[in-house]
């Protein structure tokens, strides 16, 4: 039917926005099915839990190419006519041919994505997967430094802004990460 991508940095509400959708379809009888990746175990194994509390049951899925087979072949066993995939940065790439297949058929499908990684460049997954939407909802936060646009997630170790040549994926909350505009956002090289 769709694909609908929320986008946006750490804390921008893309977790609150795909429970909001989620419950509507709810609402209008749709079957629905929830996913999100084994590696984002922040705070539940087994629900999407947004930064304030809020939360909905997921199936946790691998992040390989068996993760992916099985988020198919969940939705075929399940029937679900809505899915949505949280934190999809998180998968391999190749999750873009399940979600496009589905998408071609009659589910509406609804992933949400962080826009950039900590050095303020693009995950490649999401350049791959915005021009395919048939929505983008672009979410920003506050900018923990000035309040104005936050649309950069700023990596903090040991109270300082974390250094370029770091890896892209470390997983962490309120401790080690903020919301910053593009002014404050920092990166040391
Ligand atoms: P995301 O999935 O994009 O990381 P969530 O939906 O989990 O975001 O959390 C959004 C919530 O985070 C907001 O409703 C708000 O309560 C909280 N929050 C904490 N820090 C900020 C911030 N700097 N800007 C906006 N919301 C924030
Ligand atoms: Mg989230």
């Amino acid at each position: 039917m769709t694909l609908e991508v929320i986008t946006g940095p750490m804390f921008s509400g893309k977790s609150t926005e795909l429970i909001r959708a989620v419950k509507r379809e709810g609402y209008a009888k749709k079957k629905i099915g929830v996913f999100k990746p084994s590696i984002d175990s922040r705070y539940s194994e087994d629900n999407v839990v947004t930064h304030d509390g809020l939360k909905y049951p997921t199936f946790v899925i691998p992040i390989n190419d068996d993760g992916i087979k099985l988020i198919y072949d969940i939705v075929k066993r399940e029937n679900f006519d809505v899915i949505g995939v949280d934190e999809i940065q998180f998968f391999p790439t190749s999750i873009i041919d399940v979600i496009e297949k589905l998408a071609d058929e009659k589910i509406k499908v609804i992933v949400t994505g962080l826009n950039l990684n900590f050095r303020g460049e693009p995950f490649e997954i999401m350049s791959t997967i915005l021009p395919r939407a048939d929505n983008i909802i672009h979410l920003s936060a506050v900018c923990a430094t000035c309040g104005g646009r936050g649309t950069r997630t700023q990596r903090i170790v040991n109270g300082k802004p974390a250094r370029y040549d770091t890896p892209v994926i470390v997983v962490g909350g309120q401790e080690m990460y903020e919301a910053r505009c593009r002014e404050h956002h920092e990166v040391i090289r």
